[in-house]
């Protein structure tokens, strides 16, 4: 089967911050595909709820061969082997895997809505998008990631970290 490239989001605000996203990093690229790009990590303050202990994310992007539902599927098995618990909407976790892009792609399954529909409301994301792929145009906003960011209203501030 011919193989994507794949935009993923890690986040993590629990625990060991960088441990978790560098083993969600193996996992990825042994469970999804290849990592063949990496931003740095960002450390934002979290998004929806104010009090809880700030973010570390990352971007990346691999090649895989799984077919969309396989993928959301695998990086579910890996948020769970992580130790994510699920226990409110935006609620702290250990580790978050969002799938941002495939290839150009553009899905709305119930349980599936690709490019992620939060991509250009969210400095977090476009931050570290933006290191790895600026001039990447997003399939349904026709306007590239460094754009997206210019014209990004989030508030929250994003700090990058010197670390990967
Ligand atoms: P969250 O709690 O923010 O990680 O959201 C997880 C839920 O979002 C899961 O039930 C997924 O089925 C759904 N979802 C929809 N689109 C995506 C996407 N692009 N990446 C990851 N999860 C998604």
């Amino acid at each position: 089967m011919s193989e994507k490239n794949i935009v993923l989001l890690l986040g993590a605000n629990l625990g060991d911050k960088e441990e978790t996203l560098r083993n969600a990093v193996i996992e990825i690229n042994e469970g999804v595909g290849e990592v063949v790009s990496i931003s740095h990590f960002y450390e934002t303050a979290a998004w929806g709820k104010e009090d809880q202990p700030s973010y570390y994310n990352q971007v990346l992007v691999c090649k895989s061969s799984l077919d969309p539902q396989n993928l959301l599927k695998t990086t579910q098995n890996i948020e769970q082997k992580l130790g994510r618990v699920r226990k409110e909407k935006w609620g702290a976790r250990i580790i978050d895997v969002d799938i941002l892009f495939i290839e150009r792609e553009k899905i709305s399954e119930e349980n599936l809505k690709v490019p992620h529909p939060f991509i250009q409301e969210r400095r977090f994301t476009l931050e570290p998008l933006k290191e790895i792929l600026p001039h990447f145009v997003h399939p349904v906003l026709n306007q590239t990631l460094s754009d997206l960011l210019l014209n990004c209203k989030d508030p929250l501030p994003v700090k990058k970290l010197s670390m990967k």
